[in-house]
């Protein structure tokens, strides 16, 4: 948990991130999903025995949900669509799973590429850390 709030911290908000390397396939990842507009791939570092991430494909405003415009809303719209989708492909529609956006500092985003977590395949507590 503190790795995580220190990649947290020193994140940069700007420049090009590991998501876009694997969105342009030059680092690999497993891909569970992929249309014209996003991309669904499993977290490397999984919490949960389903764990996967939904991401645009093109960033444009969407480094965090916190900058989110007004003519984002369709794409945000999309990607919680495809979150259940996605979730639904695992198998997880049948028992419940979670979706997580983690925003800026003190929600521990650590990949400036908006991102949502689909998690389940256990049973989740509440609240998270
Ligand atoms: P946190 O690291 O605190 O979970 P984020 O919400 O920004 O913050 O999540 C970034 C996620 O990206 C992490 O769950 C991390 O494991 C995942 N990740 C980082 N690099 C890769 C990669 N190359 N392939 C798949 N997932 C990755």
């Amino acid at each position: 948990a503190a790795a995580a709030r220190a990649a947290a911290k020193s994140a940069s908000e700007g420049g090009p991130t590991i998501f876009d390397k694997i969105i342009k396939r030059e680092i690999p990842a497993t891909v569970v999903f992929e249309d014209e507009l996003c991309m669904a791939f499993r977290d490397v570092n999984p919490q949960a025995p389903t764990h996967l991430l939904v991401i645009p494909k093109e960033r444009g405003n969407l480094s965090q949900l916190s900058k989110a415009q007004e003519d984002d809303k369709s794409m945000l719209g999309h990607l919680l669509y495809t979150a259940n989708r996605v979730a639904a492909q695992e198998g997880l529609d049948k028992t419940g799973y979670r979706v997580v956006i983690n925003d800026g500092v003190e929600g521990c985003q650590s990949v400036y590429h908006l991102h949502l977590h689909v998690i389940g395949g256990r049973q989740l507590t509440w609240p998270p850390g």
